[in-house]
């Protein structure tokens, strides 16, 4: 089965960076390269509370080969909210306890997304702010939530809690995207760093705006490693829909295909990671396969499905194996959702 996100550059990004500029490590230049040698074609420079990067950031262009993207990290008492894509500083200072909403009307009525970072890191006295205690706002009206967030995140047990929380609001009929963040601050901290896939419309401009329309329709897969992808569809029908995009109801048979692709950032993680199997996933259900290696796509693996017509709300798809040895999640794709019926 063909179609779903094609035509889309799916760009590998780092969404979730801070440079000297607040707590990171590295200057803005360095944080480019950084970004270069993972094989990311873009990386947000989210400092906290403070846009004063940037314009270091726009005169560099992309001349390490991967783009900066203009954003900021509202770090308050109640929570860090990412705000991706705004160039100006977005004032914090005010912010109450019931302050989440109205962060986030201002930072889109900017042109930015507004994600919630980190939510179940531990807080105070470890970190100020970092566990998400807003109040009056719920968190599947945000326009995308860090699921996992620092190296090696599939470990973390506070990662694993923003997973179930985004699959409780999946299931509520929320649409929200999940991304990954490494939050990095500069070299030192030893582990795999997961990279976010957005499907980018391609054209001319800047990355960064396409970048930032894949994740607001939800284009969006996160990986350990290789590539995710997902093609829901119909059979006997042409097309099929990909991670975003909405597959209207119909009366074919539904059948979905899962594949990890191969990038150029991945090839050094190979030895530490095993890819198994695909496990497909919809409201009240799933169901898995083993993946094998794709003949129509070289270094690619994929699994293929049919699925039950009780399949509804949405399908998304994680991809298990194991990362040294010991099993884990590697990888998982944002949902195509299902019409109502
Ligand atoms: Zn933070
Ligand atoms: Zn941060």
């Amino acid at each position: 089965m063909r179609g779903a996100g094609e035509g889309l550059r799916w760009a590998a990004c780092e969404l979730h960076a801070h440079s000297i500029h607040s707590d990171g490590r590295l200057q803005v230049a360095e944080l480019a390269r950084y970004a270069a040698g993972r094989g990311l074609d873009l990386i947000a420079l989210s400092d906290h509370n403070t846009v004063s990067g940037l314009a270091e950031a726009a005169a560099l262009g992309g001349q390490y080969g991967s783009e900066i993207l203009s954003a900021m990290e509202l770090t308050t008492f109640y929570g860090h909210i990412l705000a991706l894509g705004v160039q100006d500083y977005v004032e914090w200072r005010g912010l109450g306890r019931e302050g989440a909403g109205g962060a986030v009307a201002e930072i889109r009525s900017r042109g930015g997304l507004a994600g919630i970072a980190h939510p179940f890191r531990p807080g105070n006295p470890f970190c100020t702010g970092c566990f998400w205690e807003f109040e009056g706002f719920e968190s599947g009206e945000a326009d995308y939530l860090e699921l996992w967030s620092e190296p090696d995140p599939h470990l973390a047990p506070c990662n694993a809690r923003a997973f179930e929380q985004w699959i409780s609001l999946l299931d509520r009929g929320f649409r929200v995207a999940a991304t990954s963040g490494t939050d990095y601050h500069g070299p030192g901290r030893e582990g795999l760093c997961a990279t976010t896939f957005l499907g980018c419309e391609p054209g001319p401009g800047a990355l960064g705006a396409a970048a930032l329309a894949a994740l607001r329709r939800g284009r969006v897969a996160v990986s350990l490693g290789a590539r995710p992808s997902l093609a829901l569809g119909r059979r006997g029908e042409g097309r099929s829909y990909g991670p975003g995009e909405e597959l209207p109801p119909g009366p074919g048979r539904l059948e979905a295909r899962a594949v990890l692709l191969p990038w150029r950032g991945a090839a050094s993680r190979l030895p530490e990671l095993r890819a198994e199997l695909a496990r497909f996933l919809w409201r009240g259900g799933s169901t898995e396969a083993g993946l094998a290696p794709d003949p129509e796509a070289g270094g690619a693996l994929a699994a293929q499905v049919e699925l039950p017509p009780s399949v509804e709300g949405y399908l998304r798809v994680e991809f298990r194996g194991s990362v040294r040895g010991e099993a884990a999640l590697i990888g998982f794709t944002n949902p195509v959702y299902l019409g109502p019926a």
